[in-house]
């Protein structure tokens, strides 16, 4: 047994833990994190954010050389796909960036443990590597912070080669002829996006009557609109009902979500994106009897479980299912840890679907303000009348703004265009100061820039927008 007493052992070193384990170290404490994967960064390093964008920057320059070039005066000749220098291409953005956490880890002085960690009690670890003997741990605290993994479909069993998840359709050794992806949730219309750009024919399959289901729903409708124009065929309202492997593919058996007649689709790769769910297998939760709720840690505003001296934070304690959301949770959860007054403002997180053009929201919806009898005004600006996305050949788009009639605070912001996920920081920045669309309105951006588009959306929330 290890003679060493920690302060803190995070288990998981996903966006959460490893933020949250650094976040400690700089507060003196002593911290272990505990992996099993054997390379730091989670789920979104190694499966997640980080290769899932670093293809669709690849597919984007494919796409673009070969459809877009010409309309700038650029001719390429005949552009060809090389799949696997792409595919390196990523596994080499994902492997220098675990690394640099690894680097971060030894600057902080934070002990890497590779191993799957399970909680044999209040301030105890046992750490099982994938080979050789299993050690016990001492701690005063620990976090989970092990995330999320996929959620399963009936009937429609992942291997990985011609039913994938997420992760299989991160690493495909060539472009499927026809890809069906099921579910039209972010994650589905990313790498639907990708596979798309480099060739295939995508039908996405959606149970709900809309894309992007819970966001605003003008936006839904209009990213519809934009994806179908780009080739991506929807089947909304339909439900999958099973799958049956063949020498070529997969015959996909599709009903009506109401109910009526099935119909085959047939696929080279299904692609099962339908969400995903807490994973806290083998972490000894039952044991402990730690307090859970469909799967999720149940915490406190303090990430605080149940039991004394574990906390949790992530995807595994449920809310935004999103890497920077686990992050300002692992901060939070040291501070709070070390006497000081971490906070999340959950009001204020931006997401980001990193299609093209991206849509990105934060605050409430249309929907949302009416059913809760908010009385708001909107303010709209489109990005064709916007000068720099006309430069830019990039056009399609709106900024939406909702303020509240009363007092002109910002309420949602939603943006379906160029760089909107890099747009919306300004609304989150002024939304956390509690500011107003006539605060946006009033501060002077740069021309041509795309952001005068929000500029001009918080004007329209007071019917002075001047390009339109
Ligand atoms: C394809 C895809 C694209 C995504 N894109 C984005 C995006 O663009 N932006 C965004 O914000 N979010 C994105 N996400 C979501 C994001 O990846 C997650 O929200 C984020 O990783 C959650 O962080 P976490 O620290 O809670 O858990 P995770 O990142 O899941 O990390 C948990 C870690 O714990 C380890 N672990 C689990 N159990 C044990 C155990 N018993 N012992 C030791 N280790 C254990 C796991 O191996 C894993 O490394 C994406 C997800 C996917 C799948």
């Amino acid at each position: 047994m290890s003679e060493t007493i920690y302060d803190l052992i995070v288990i998981g070193g996903g966006p959460g833990g490893y933020v949250a384990a650094i976040r400690a170290a700089q507060l003196g404490m002593r911290v272990a994190c505990v992996d099993k994967r054997g390379a730091l960064g989670g789920t979104c390093l190694n499966v997640g954010c980080i290769p899932s964008k670093a293809l669709l920057q690849s597919s984007h320059h494919y796409e673009g050389a070969a459809h877009e070039f010409k309309a700038h005066g650029v001719n390429t000749g005949k552009v060809e796909l090389d799949l696997k220098a792409m595919m390196g291409r990523k596994d080499k953005v994902v492997s220098e960036l675990t690394k640099g956490i690894e680097f971060l880890f030894k600057k902080n002085k934070v002990d890497y443990v590779i191993g799957r960690g399970s909680i044999t009690a209040a301030g105890e670890v046992r750490v099982k590597p994938a080979k050789g003997k299993a050690e016990t741990l001492k701690t005063k605290n620990i976090i989970i912070a092990t995330g999320s993994t996929v959620t399963p479909l009936p009937g429609v069993v992942i291997d990985e080669k011609k039913i994938v998840s997420s992760t299989g359709a991160l690493s495909l050794t060539k472009v499927p002829k026809n890809l069906v992806v099921v579910g039209a949730g972010v994650i589905g219309l990313e790498l639907g996006s990708v596979w798309r750009r480099l060739g295939a024919h995508v039908t996405v399959v959606e149970f709900l009557g809309t894309i992007l289901p819970g966001m605003d729903a003008d936006i839904c409708k209009q990213m519809q609109r934009i994806l179908a124009k780009q080739g991506l065929e929807f089947r909304l309202s339909s439900k999958v009902a099973g799958a049956k492997k063949t020498k070529d593919g997969v015959i996909l058996s599709v009903e009506p979500a109401a109910g009526g007649d099935a119909e085959t689709i047939n696929a080279d790769v299904v692609l099962v994106a339908i969400g995903r769910r807490p994973y806290t297998d083998g972490l000894g939760l039952e044991g402990l009897s730690v307090g859970m709720e469909r799967g999720f840690i149940t915490v406190d505003d303090d990430f605080q479980t149940n039991v004394p001296g574990v906390f949790a934070i992530g995807d595994v304690v449920g809310g935004a299912m999103l890497a920077h959301k686990a992050e300002e949770e692992g901060i939070a959860c040291a501070e709070i840890m070390a006497g000081q007054a971490g906070h999340v403002n959950y009001a204020a997180i931006p997401g980001v679907v990193y299609t093209r053009p991206e849509v990105a929201v934060l605050g409430k919806t249309e929907e949302q303000l009416k059913k809760a009898g908010v009385d708001y005004i909107a303010g709209k600006f489109p990005f064709t009348a916007n000068s720099r996305a006309r430069c830019n050949g990039e056009a399609d788009g709106l900024v939406k703004i909702l303020a509240d009639a009363g007092t002109d605070r910002l309420l949602g912001v939603h943006i379906i265009g160029p760089a909107a996920g890099d747009l919306i920081q300004e609304a989150v920045t002024v939304m956390e100061f509690g500011g107003s669309a006539e605060d946006v309105a009033r501060t002077c951006h740069a021309h041509p820039g795309l952001g005068e588009a929000v500029k001009e959306a918080a004007m329209a929330v007071a019917g002075r927008a001047i390009h339109i």
